[in-house]
């Protein structure tokens, strides 16, 4: 049997560990320790000069324990191990999916350059870039789901910095209502931009649907960013972020996070092993609670109209159900839907759940429900959210792993209370 074959579900709890090297102990133990004794001097001498790049690895050798800011094994046997469900080279973990992905906006891109995103983003990856990005002078562009190839190179064109090019970031699934976009579009876009002496990166940050439904690595992304706080995590107690790519793009992130020192500790690290074990598990059972609800929601007279990615085969565009069907492995558990009605009416809706809590954030065990216009997306511009359906009758819910009869009674006697 070729151990490197199994699936990644089959791995979550051995993967890259050897219980010799930890007294037998069947799962990772914490290593809540700052840094690492060396054998002898010699040894730690090789170790920094592989750690600092003064010289090539030799063949077979790895890099040593040295200092939990440049490497611990709680992060290293997670990083391999989220590896294997996107199929990247090599990942960083860091103390937030803000962190992961302003690590890799910060090491890709330097003062001069242009930066093309979907609009809109999640709202702090949104601040980022037009606050913290603009004072160092770069500049960004904004797209939306439906444009099509040739509307988004006019846009850079018009910029006319399109030369200075360096980044594209996405985020699809498009946050609250689920409108998609094409990562293999985007791949054209960098190719069209990127020359021998420049290579335009595309990062998608794959939150809502990975690591198991959405590989956008296979779609020609060359970095994939987490907030791992959410389906990773999964159970809304750790804050924490992930970045993946080919080891060279790697290499220079995880530099970066060395010297910027925002990699996860231990302990956050340890939870995220033991999260990954039941990552599949969890979330095909959050999918299949979601078909259940969104059906339910579906049919009922007090709801007007449900965003729910199970239902792109009746409502899609016909461009929407090509995306849909090359991207994706199942229709996640992310629901939007509007209520009959205004604030007043959503509010009432949200105040009146008893299971389902009312919080943001998402992909967690329990299920939530939040309002996107007054919460979550309280910051993004007017135009963005009359483009983007977010407006007051929205609510938005995180599907869990509840029962889904006791999800879907919530959801009747809460719509029952306008
Ligand atoms: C939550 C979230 C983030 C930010 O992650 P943190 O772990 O809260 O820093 C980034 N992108 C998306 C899509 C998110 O949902």
């Amino acid at each position: 049997m070729d151990y490197k074959k199994l699936r990644p579900e089959s791995l979550m709890m051995s993967y890259g560990y050897d219980p010799n090297l930890s007294e037998g102990a069947i799962k990772c133990p914490i290593f809540q320790t700052s840094t690492f004794v060396f054998h002898n001097a010699q040894e730690g001498k090789n170790f920094f000069e592989v750690a600092y790049g003064l010289r090539e690895k030799n063949q077979n050798e790895e890099l040593g324990l040295i200092y939990s800011r440049l490497n611990n094994p709680d992060l290293e046997i997670l990083e391999n191990r989220l590896c294997l469900w996107d199929g990247a080279e090599d990942a960083a973990v860091f103390e937030s999916g803000m962190s992961a992905i302003s690590t890799a906006m910060m090491e890709i891109m330097q003062p001069g350059d242009l930066l093309l995103y979907s609009r809109p983003v999640y709202g702090g990856t949104d601040h980022f870039i037009n606050h913290f990005l603009k004072k160092l002078n770069i500049t960004a562009i904004g797209f939306r789901a439906n444009e099509t190839k040739e509307e988004i190179m006019a846009r850079v064109e018009a910029t006319g910095k399109a030369d200075k090019l360096a980044m594209i970031h996405i985020e699809t699934p498009a946050n609250p209502t689920n409108a998609l976009i094409d990562i293999e579009m985007c791949a054209e876009i960098k190719k069209h931009y990127s020359a021998n002496d420049k290579e335009v990166v595309l990062s998608v940050d794959n939150t809502y649907m990975g690591p198991l439904w959405q590989h956008p690595i296979k779609h020609g992304a060359d970095l994939v960013l987490y907030s791992a706080t959410k389906y990773i995590g999964g159970h809304s107690d750790v804050i924490a972020g992930a970045c993946l790519g080919s080891k060279e793009l790697m290499g220079r992130i995880k530099g970066l996070r060395t010297f910027l020192g925002n990699m996860a500790g231990p302990w956050t690290g340890w939870l995220l092993m033991r999260s990954l074990e039941t990552l599949k598990v969890r979330m095909e059972q959050q999918a299949a609670n979601a078909t259940k609800v969104a059906e339910f929601l579906h049919n009922h007279p007090k709801v007007e109209k449900v965003y729910y990615l199970g239902f792109i085969d009746q409502e899609g565009s016909e461009a929407d159900k090509a995306i849909y069907k090359r991207q994706y492995s199942s229709s996640g558990a992310m629901i939007g839907f509007d209520v009959k009605g205004g604030e007043k009416e959503a509010f009432a809706f949200l105040d009146n759940l008893k299971l389902i809590k009312l919080a943001v954030s998402l992909g967690g065990t329990e299920s939530l429900a939040e309002h996107p216009q007054t919460m979550t997306h309280a910051d993004v511009c007017k135009e963005d959210k009359d483009v983007m359906s977010i407006t007051e009758k929205l609510v938005r819910l995180s599907i869990g792993v509840e029962y889904h009869g006791d999800l879907i009674a919530d959801i009747d006697q809460a719509l029952k209370a306008f």
